[in-house]
């Protein structure tokens, strides 16, 4: 195919996810001549559009099952509920989501090239489409192509009984059984998903212990609620292989000899940088082993004039991502700021779900911090009782000394919004005492923290007390 004549950017960034939108809009609004290119026919990201169908069918089976809300145990999900039905809502919300960043682009003046982007050399890149193949100058590029699910040769995709995390969402009909293999936060996502709507889920974890950086008794919490929905937890077990049955459903095989036979196997273990059609090699860099490209603090690599952002420098999530790809630009265009956020919040979308901000108890204990923690249990607020929450709590740590807060844990219902009132405390350095006076409505969930705080300041005149006697 003949190369057209060479388009010259001051800045092009590859991938439109989170990372390449923010880069390519803030170097826009510096001034900068901006192209992105990507793959895909619609603008906005491949993860973003997983993400969304993912959650979207988590509020659904919320929905379906009536699960917070017990009482309606009559209704937990009928055989006949598929994941066509749990999905409905995603495309609106997709295609929403894609009109929006298409939009965000045109009005920063962001030139959109579709098609797959390789490098030619340190600052030429071709674009190639089904009909066309473009070659694009840039003085500095941003590669922000985010991630694919990790598919070992071992596991036999085949799409439909033996699928990766994404290919979940693309199942049609409700397997009785399922096999999980992966215990991180995508796979005990799926998994606590299927057990909601009455599958029977076996859940294979090589290590001993599952979301590794989940404060433990949250995820006892975890465990000790899917376990009530018949998921049985294998941990220190590793999947060697995976392949479809012959007379259908799938088998997974342990390295111990056992054979796990399901209707459907998931394989969650993880996701790769996607690189592999960039020819990095070309542009004089090298990705590690799990595809992400090294970086240093400002996003730069081993390139001078080129950065990587998102998925496919570290392993993340949406809302880094934004902020690396707006820092990394502002360092294209010579303006370091730091604009990340102090504390950083995460949320696992687990049934019940888990976020946390902060320092947990064994960040505490290795730092020699002397901390009190107090409790904020849902079952003693009238919104948990209303929202039949009676098992969700917030976990609060705060300084011995200082009194502040250093770190909010939380499982139940609304964990992913509360935990933006415990990040902004331990950001502003507020004490339990803050928190403690502060007025939450009575109808609320956030009445978890008054309670925390309180539990937690209780604690703190005690040890005083105990040590001036
Ligand atoms: C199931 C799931 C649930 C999630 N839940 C959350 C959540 O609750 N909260 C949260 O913050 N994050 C969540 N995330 C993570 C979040 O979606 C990602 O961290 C984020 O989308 C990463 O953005 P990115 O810009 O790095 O990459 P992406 O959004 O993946 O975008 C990369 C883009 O680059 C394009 N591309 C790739 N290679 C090329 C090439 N050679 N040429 C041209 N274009 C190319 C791709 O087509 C894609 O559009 C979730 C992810 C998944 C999979």
């Amino acid at each position: 195919m003949p190369v057209s004549d060479a388009l010259a950017f001051d800045l092009v960034v590859v991938g439109s996810g989170p990372s390449g939108r923010a880069a390519a809009i803030q170097a826009a609004e510096l001034g900068r001549r901006v192209a992105v290119i990507e793959r895909s026919p619609h603008v906005g990201g491949f993860s973003l559009e997983t993400a969304v169908r993912s959650h979207t069918m988590r509020a659904a089976v919320l929905e379906v099952t009536a699960h917070l809300s017990g009482g309606y145990a009559g209704m937990r999900a009928e055989r006949e509920v598929t994941l066509d039905d749990l999905l409905w809502r995603a495309d609106a919300v997709i295609e929403h989501e894609r009109e929006a960043a298409a939009d965000a682009l045109r009005r920063s003046g962001v030139t959109v090239m579709h098609g797959t982007a390789s490098f030619v050399d340190p600052h030429k890149l071709d674009v190639r489409s089904a009909s066309t193949l473009r070659r694009v100058l840039a003085d500095k590029i941003v590669i922000a192509t985010g991630a694919t699910p990790r598919r070992p040769p071992v596991i036999q995709f085949d799409g439909e009984v033996v699928v990766d995390a994404e290919g979940f969402l693309g199942v049609r009909g409700l397997p009785e059984s399922m096999t999980v293999v992966g215990g991180g936060a995508t796979g005990l996502e799926y998994a606590s998903l299927g057990a909601a709507l009455g599958i029977r889920v076996t859940l294979v974890e090589s290590s001993a212990r599952l979301l590794a950086d989940v404060d433990e008794e949250l995820v006892s919490a975890l465990e000790y609620h899917l376990r009530g929905l018949g998921l049985v937890s294998l941990r220190g077990e590793e999947a060697i292989a995976a392949r479809p049955r012959r007379r259908g459903g799938a088998v997974v095989h342990l390295a111990g000899g056992v054979e796990l036979h399901s209707d459907l196997a998931v394989f969650a273990g993880g996701r790769d940088g996607a690189v592999d059609r960039l020819n990095l090699a070309a542009a004089g860099l090298r990705a590690d082993r799990t595809g992400r490209i090294p970086v240093r603090s400002d996003y730069r690599t081993a390139q001078k004039h080129i950065f990587a952002v998102g998925d496919v420098a570290r392993n993340g999530v949406a809302a880094p991502a934004v902020d690396q790809g707006r820092q990394a630009a502002r360092a294209a265009c010579w303006l370091w700021t730091t604009t990340a956020a102090r504390v950083a919040s995460r949320a696992i979308s687990t049934i019940p779900e888990i976020a946390f901000a902060g320092a947990g108890e064994r960040a505490l204990t290795r730092a020699g911090i002397p901390y009190a923690v107090g409790v904020g249990h849902f079952r003693d607020l009238v919104r948990g009782q209303i929202a039949g929450d009676r098992s969700g709590f917030l976990k609060l740590f705060a300084h011995a000394e200082t009194r502040q807060v250093l770190g909010v844990h939380i499982i139940g219902t609304g964990a992913t919004e509360l935990v933006h009132s415990g990040q902004l405390a331990i950001a502003r350095g507020l004490t339990v005492d803050d928190l403690a006076a502060a007025t939450h409505d009575g109808a609320s969930l956030s009445e978890a923290y008054r309670l925390a705080a309180c539990q937690a300041a209780t604690r703190l005149v005690d040890d005083e007390r105990a040590l001036a006697a």
